[in-house]
């Protein structure tokens, strides 16, 4: 405790052990070195023993560090995204965007293999601005050419939350693109927010007043304080889809994700389930109200070419993977 504030602190450890992991000190100490930074990518505040297999991992994100440096400039960043749909009626409410990386000539690359190392890298403040943009620009185009406007989602991390000039790049974006920033939702995690509790409340509020709506991603899965979470101007709450998956039959306790459903509606917040992949799961949110979903079972991300035939077509397609 320094003054009247509580600061919490974690250790991650690495580990290894002579003379499996390595004869000389040096080695030892790399090895260990490794561990750790595996402990800190699994949320850190826990150990690692070191193993082979890791090495590979860690020239891997050496490739990666070394390649997406470029990648803004060599336009290899492309989004992709996924139909949000009103469980009641079918329809789509508005879209994810979500970020891929064209690197190499295979599959897309998905953000759990880069955005953590660009994060680590500053690399994430740049990219996040593309995001921004490019997002609300496709939004845009899509509403002006669609008579029922619908919300673009952008996910923000942490340290693009954290820049000083984070609510006038917004502002910034949105005159430049025209987007309405009522069609804006910015999508942040708990984690995120409770870094530092008062200037995100100042942020927010900032957004708020200027139309932006805030979604709080992968809820239940941060650590939060629901008397915090109060005080947010929050209009969305995201269920995480680890809870969804939870959904095993429609009279399922699933504990977590009425409660979450609950909440949201005594709060006055929209309530999205995540990663909905199956009827049971649908039947089972529905009866209980919950407004809004996302997952494979309506569509998976798609790039902006199909998503354009998609609003074409009418909400009820189910697209292919
Ligand atoms: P998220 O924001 O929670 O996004 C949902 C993730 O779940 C997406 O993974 C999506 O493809 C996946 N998903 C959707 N429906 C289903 C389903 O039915 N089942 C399952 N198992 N998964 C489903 P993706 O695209 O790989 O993104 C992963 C995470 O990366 C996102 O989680 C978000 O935190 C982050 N991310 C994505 N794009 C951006 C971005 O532009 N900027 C930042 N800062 N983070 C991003
Ligand atoms: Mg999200
Ligand atoms: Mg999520």
């Amino acid at each position: 405790q320094i003054d009247s504030r509580v600061l919490i602190v974690t250790t991650s450890i690495g580990i290894s052990v002579y003379p499996d992991d390595g004869v000389t000190a040096e080695v030892l100490i790399k090895n260990a070195d490794t561990a750790m930074y595996f402990a800190k990518e699994k949320g850190r505040n826990n150990y690692q023993f070191f193993n082979s297999s890791m090495n590979a991992r860690a020239v891997e994100r050496q490739q990666i560090e070394a390649n997406i440096r470029g990648a803004l400039d060599r336009n290899e960043f492309v989004l992709y995204y996924q139909p949000k749909i009103n469980l009641d009626t079918g329809g789509i409410t508005g879209a994810e965007a979500l970020l891929r990386w064209r690197y190499g000539n295979d599959e897309p690359v998905l953000p759990a293999r880069f955005i953590s190392i660009a994060e680590d890298c500053g690399l994430i403040v740049p990219i996040g601005h593309w995001v921004l943009r490019e997002a609300c620009s496709q939004a845009q185009k899509w509403n002006t050419s669609s008579l029922t406007p619908m919300t673009i989602a952008v996910n923000i991390s942490a340290l693009e939350f954290a820049q000083a000039n984070f609510f006038e790049n917004v502002r910034a974006i949105l005159e430049e693109t025209g987007l309405a920033p009522q069609l804006l939702e910015l999508e942040i995690t708990e984690g995120v927010l409770m870094r530092d509790v008062i200037s995100s409340a100042e942020i927010l509020q900032k957004l708020k007043a200027m139309g932006v709506q805030l979604a709080i991603d992968d809820f239940g899965t941060g650590y939060s304080s629901l008397s915090y979470l109060k005080q947010f101007p929050i209009d969305v709450l995201k269920i995480d889809q680890s809870f969804v998956s939870d959904i095993l039959s429609c009279d399922d306790e699933g504990v977590i994700v009425s409660a979450v459903i609950g909440m949201g509606n005594s709060l006055k917040m929209r309530v999205v389930a995540e990663g909905v992949e199956n009827q049971t799961q649908l039947a089972f949110l529905k009866a209980r109200n919950c407004e809004e979903g996302q997952g494979y079972l309506f569509s998976h991300p798609i790039d902006a070419e199909y998503y354009t035939k998609l609003l074409k077509q009418g909400s009820e397609v189910v697209c292919p993977a």
